[in-house]
């Protein structure tokens, strides 16, 4: 099982697209004002290690993913559980300022490591504040230098700012960046912003088009290189298509991923902090393998693609961020990707029937943190 350890809710930047919202004067939709959330849930872990040890050993082959806040703000705590816990297999997902607070043997612990950037110098600056590219450049080049040879996955977050090739392009062209794979997730959660957003025209003019482009760019990157690029939007839905699968939710969140509070309570995702009504357990008394599961339910269970698109996210999905139109856009955006990749399907095909790739090429951890449908 893979679980999300939330160390802090405490984090070291301000992005445009995260905290930066808090200081805007937007409304919640309906679904979000209807949820309880548990005010009083602690800013930092607070149980005793030793229960975390206790319930990860109940379970055979566990994997934990630490997460904030910015998880770095408490790398104490990092290397005492890395240090101490049962488990062999660990993840992180990090801003990459802090990633220096770290020893290299803990960092070499890890089998994959998540930074947050959102393509060119320019743009992770505009949105992530100055200076924070440079400084995650450096650290990123400093742990592959000091031995770290584990996953290490660009995370981007997608705005109408984010000119979709470019970024994908930059942070994949450069062998000085070091990164493995990259993934994106698109700020659609839109969090009573979406009157003063210009969505609906970036997805229709840049985002939609820049996804048929990429996957094109990802083909022919198959048939000229031999290399399947482990773009992770494309990546592993196009493994299920080629496996003939079905998919439930992509993240694995409620079913496969479960995340621990800082006050040892068990919820679906790492997202739904202190949404009591979905916990599912504790880790005092919790099994970690007959966790009940929460599943994907509304207008989804009904979707032409649900079996692709897995649902996409089981917050959005109870939460019902979005209007009609709202909603229309974003699964446009994942009918367009299922569309683009199966267009793709046959000439895939044909390259693994010619031995230019295989499909193992298209083998990757699931359930690494990355959303998987953007
Ligand atoms: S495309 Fe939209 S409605 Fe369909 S399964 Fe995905 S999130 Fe649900
Ligand atoms: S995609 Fe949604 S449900 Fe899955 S981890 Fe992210 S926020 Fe949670």
């Amino acid at each position: 099982m893979y679980f999300h350890l939330i160390l802090t809710d405490e984090c070291n930047l301000c992005c445009t697209y995260c905290r930066a919202k808090a200081f805007l004067d937007l409304e919640e939709s309906e679904g979000e004002r209807a949820l309880k959330i548990d005010e009083d849930l602690p800013i930092d872990l607070a149980f005793d290690l030793e229960l975390l040890y206790q319930f990860l050993k109940k379970d055979p082959d566990p994997t934990l993913t630490f997460y904030g806040g910015e998880p770095l703000m408490r790398a104490d705590l990092v290397e005492t559980i890395v240090r101490n816990c049962p488990g062999q297999r660990f993840m992180m997902q990090t801003n990459g300022l802090l990633l220096d607070r770290l020893s290299p043997a803990v960092v070499n612990r890890f089998s994959t490591i998540l930074v947050s950037l959102d393509g060119t110098k320019e743009l992770t600056d505009a949105n992530r504040g100055a200076g924070v590219y440079d400084r995650v450049m450096k650290n990123v080049r400093t742990i592959r230098a000091n031995g770290y040879t584990g996953e290490l996955i660009a995370r981007m977050t997608v705005t109408e700012s984010t000119r979709i090739v470019d970024a994908v392009r930059h942070l994949a062209s450069n062998p000085d960046y070091a990164f493995s794979s990259i993934h994106w997730q698109v700020d659609a959660n839109f969090a009573g912003d979406y009157a003063l957003r210009e969505f609906r025209d970036w997805a229709t003019r840049d985002y939609n088009p820049g996804i048929r482009t990429l996957v094109s760019y990802w083909v022919n990157q198959m048939a000229e290189t031999g290399t399947v690029l482990k773009w992770y939007p494309f990546l592993d839905p196009m493994e299920d298509l080629l496996r003939g699968k079905k998919s439930r939710l992509r993240c694995g969140s409620g079913y496969a991923n479960y995340s621990i509070m800082t006050d040892g309570n068990i919820g679906p995702c790492p997202v739904m902090i202190g949404m009591s009504r979905y916990y599912v357990g504790h880790i005092s008394d919790a099994d970690p393998k007959n966790l009940p599961t929460v599943s994907i339910g509304n207008e989804c269970r009904t979707c032409s693609i649900l079996d692709f698109c897995g649902g996409r996210c089981l917050y959005s999905n109870i939460t019902q961020p979005w209007g009609e139109e709202e909603r229309q856009l974003v699964c446009g955006t994942v009918q367009n990707l299922h569309d683009a990749l199966h267009e793709a399907l046959p000439r895939v095909r044909e390259l693994i029937r010619t031995r230019k790739i295989s499909l193992q090429d298209f083998a990757h951890e699931k359930f690494n943190g990355c959303e998987i449908i953007p």
